[in-house]
Order: structure tokens, then C-alpha cells, then sequence
């Protein structure tokens, strides 16, 4: 007890020093004594949050804390950055559509471990104007007489809704996925919901008619509007279409990829390489303040949207390439070509032996390794620092409050 006193004097005092609005410094001081009392209602079942129940600043500890013991035998740890505000952070919200026995439509996440939909209005680390989308679709439903698709009878039409919305820009995309491509009366449930919320800017229908657990099919239809969204992120607009890999938290990105490409020290005489590259976004952040930029990205649609994305913000001095990144850094170092840094930001499974011995024989200066999953960044760098790198320095991000996941910027230097 005395102890919650304790943290909850503490985080007033954190709060005064913030430029946070008064109602944000509230709620934050609500989420820090909803701790003992009063949980997410769907925590129990939902199984989304492991830190649930833990004040933001605990939270926090624990990842540094984590980060500390597996990043210490490297080099420096910076203290974390958290958010000034960790609820409702996500940008990017999916609710699986079912019904029950009763008949009642359900929207929300799958329960641990099974395929019941837990019916979940309001997530506290949702944008809560995507989850109020939802609900409307849900209520909706009915007067439209859309059914929730069944997964064991395979009726039904609606699986499941994504809602993306740019931070910046405010604009809304709505992805409605179907069994099949033909939604009843599709202009007038547009108007309907442009109605409530005409922030939505385009409403994508997207075919998934296979027995998976995926979420989303391979066919777009847009039914209104461009297709994608655009938005901002460190002074660049990118395109958001239905399946490009985007970040969730745009606050948190913003400040991750500022620290990654201000860490490299750019003086606009290098080349840089932006391995795992996605849609381009670090790559044409970086490319201002570089020579050349070489993208390098498996995913061809993500490709695609990462030349668009060039073109949009009239950038010249960047090229990508469909391939696999360690198979590209081979043959870059076997024809002799060089790099100054290299950004790697691979996906939580890590990088391969083959790319972090290209990394080696082309010998970059410097390598700046953006990682979501640290246990496979600690073993990435067990490579690099045996073949002739050290770190200098390691920042761990809060993309994800109240889940475990920790976010890390790590700066390798070549030894001399
Ligand atoms: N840097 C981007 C994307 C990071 S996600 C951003 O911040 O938006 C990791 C990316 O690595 C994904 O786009 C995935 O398609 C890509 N990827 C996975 N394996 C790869 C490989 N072997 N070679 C190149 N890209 C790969």
C-alpha cells in the first residue's frame, strides 16, 4: 500500500516537469491507481497486455531492467524512453467479428489460446476513434443485414475490420474483410459511416476466403476514397496501403528513427544502406542527410509503395531493391562495392549468418541495428562483436506499454 502512495507521489511529481495536457496527466494518474483495484476489464480473457496491472513507470523498470542484463555485456545502456502518455497508443487496430450462440455479434480479440471472440468495445492502448469505428460497424450489422462470419459453419460474410489512422494527417482507412467480394448495399453503408465519421478517407474490401488464421486476404477493392492513407513521419509522407508494414505507435517511431539516423552522424558523404527496409521509411528519412541510399526489401508490394514513397517527398539519391537482404550484401561485397553505415532493421526473428558476414566483408564504419526482439539482437551482436565490431551504445524505446516488447537502437562501430 504504502509503496502505491509512494509511486503514485513519484509519478505526480514526474508529471509537473510534462508538457501534457491536464485531462492526459489525469488519466495518467488514474491508470497508476486503477493498478491494485480495477483492471482492463478484458484482461482476464484477452491475454493482449503481459504488463497489466503494473503502473507505467514499473513497466518501464522492468524492460530496462531486462535490457540491462542482456545488453550490458556489450557496452552502454541508455536509460529507456518511454511515452508521455502510454494509453491508446496504437494506430493500427484489428477486431475479429463473430457471433455468439445467442445470436449477439462480437468484435474484438481472440480469448488465449482459442478462437472465441472476446467482445472488446474500448482498449486502453487502442485509438479510441478507431475503436468507436468498430462499434459503429458492429451496430450497424444488423440494419445492413451484414452476418459475422462463422468460422466452423463457414457462413456468414464479415471476419474481420481494420482501421488505420495516419497521426498526423488524420486521415482514416477503413478495411473491411470479407468471405467474398460483394458487400450488399456497399454505398450506402459507406455514407452511413462516413456520416458518423467523416474523417474516414477510404474504405478498402479485402477478399479472404481461405480456412486461415490470417487476417488478410490478397484482393483489395476500394469502395471509396484513394485506397491508402498518407501521413507524415520525421518531416517525410508515406503511403499506408491495407497490407504494408507500418509502424503502430507514430510517436514512438518518430523518436526511434531520429535516434537511429542522428546515432550514424551523417555528414552527407556517405553511403547508406537501408537493409530490411520495409516501405522505405528510414532509408528516405536518412537520404537528406546521406549521398546515396541503397533500400533493400524482400516484400515486392512493400517495395513498390517504398518508389512511390521516393517520388512523393522528391527524393532522388535513393534506390530499392526486391531481394533478400543477406543474399544482396554478399553479392554487393563480392563485386567490391563499399558502404559507410548500415541500417539494419530487421523483424523480430532477427538477421542470418549469411547478412552479418556481408556486413563484415563489406566493413562499413558504422552499423546501426534496429531490432524489435532482443533476444535475437544479443545474439546478432554476439556475431558482430566477435568479427570486429563494438557497440557503443544501445537505446531502448517503449513502442509497445503494457506488453513485454521492448524496441532497441543499437550503435556498432568498426574497431580499428
Ligand atoms: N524498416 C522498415 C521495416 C521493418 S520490418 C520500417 O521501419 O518500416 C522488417 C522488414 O524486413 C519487413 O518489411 C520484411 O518484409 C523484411 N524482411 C524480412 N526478411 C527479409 C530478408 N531476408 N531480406 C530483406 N527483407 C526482409
Amino acid at each position: 500500500m504504502e509503496e502505491k502512495i509512494n509511486k503514485n507521489s513519484n509519478l505526480k511529481k514526474e508529471l509537473k516537469h510534462t508538457n501534457l495536457k491536464n485531462t492526459d496527466k489525469r488519466k495518467l494518474q488514474a491508470g497508476e491507481k486503477e493498478k491494485s483495484s480495477e483492471h482492463c476489464p478484458y484482461a482476464k480473457k484477452c491475454g493482449g497486455c503481459d504488463y497489466q496491472g503494473f503502473s507505467y513507470k514499473k513497466q518501464l523498470e522492468k524492460k530496462q531492467s531486462y535490457m540491462r542484463k542482456l545488453m550490458e555485456p556489450f557496452g552502454k545502456i541508455n536509460p529507456i524512453v518511454g511515452m508521455d502518455n502510454p494509453y491508446h497508443y496504437r494506430h493500427k487496430v484489428q477486431a475479429a467479428f463473430s457471433c455468439t450462440k445467442r445470436g449477439h455479434i462480437v468484435a474484438g480479440v481472440y480469448e488465449k489460446h482459442s478462437h472465441d471472440v472476446v467482445d472488446v468495445e474500448q482498449c486502453q492502448i487502442e485509438d479510441e476513434q478507431a475503436d468507436a469505428i468498430i462499434r459503429e460497424i458492429k451496430n450497424m450489422m444488423r440494419s445492413f443485414r451484414i452476418r459475422a462470419y462463422d468460422e466452423d459453419t463457414g457462413y456468414g460474410l464479415l471476419r474481420h475490420v481494420l482501421v488505420r489512422k495516419g497521426y498526423h494527417s488524420g486521415q482514416i482507412m477503413v478495411v473491411l474483410v470479407l468471405v467474398s467480394p460483394i458487400l450488399p448495399s456497399k454505398n450506402n453503408f459507406v455514407k452511413a459511416l462516413r456520416k458518423k465519421f467523416p474523417e474516414i478517407s477510404t474504405v478498402v474490401i479485402n477478399v479472404n476466403d481461405r480456412k486461415t488464421s490470417m487476417v488478410l486476404g490478397e484482393r483489395n477493392i476500394t469502395i471509396y476514397g484513394k485506397g491508402f492513407i498518407e501521413d507524415e513521419l520525421c518531416g517525410c509522407t508515406f503511403r499506408i496501403s491495407p497490407t504494408s508494414f507500418y509502424q503502430v505507435n507514430p510517436q514512438q517511431t518518430e523518436r526511434l528513427y531520429k535516434k537511429a539516423i542522428s546515432c550514424a552522424k551523417l555528414t552527407g558523404k556517405e553511403t547508406v544502406i537501408d537493409a530490411y527496409c520495409g516501405t522505405g521509411t528510414i532509408g528516405l528519412i536518412a537520404s537528406s542527410k546521406a549521398k546515396k541510399v541503397i533500400g533493400v526489401e524482400l516484400n515486392r508490394d512493400a517495395v513498390k509503395d517504398a518508389i512511390t514513397n521516393a517520388k512523393r517527398n522528391n527524393i532522388h539519391n535513393v534506390t530499392f531493391y526486391n531481394e533478400d537482404a543477406g543474399k544482396f550484401m554478399v553479392e554487393m561485397a563480392r563485386n567490391g562495392q563499399k558502404a559507410d553505415v548500415v541500417i539494419m532493421d530487421p523483424p523480430r526473428t532477427g538477421s542470418d549468418e549469411a547478412f552479418l558476414s556481408s556486413v563484415v566483408q563489406l566493413a562499413p564504419e558504422k552499423v546501426v541495428y534496429v531490432s524489435c526482439g532482443p533476444d535475437t539482437l544479443a545474439r546478432d551482436l554476439k556475431y558482430l562483436t566477435k568479427h570486429g565490431y563494438r557497440m557503443k551504445e544501445c537505446s531502448p524505446y517503449d513502442m509497445f506499454p503494457f506488453t513485454r516488447h521492448v524496441e532497441a537502437v543499437c550503435l556498432l562501430l568498426k574497431e580499428r
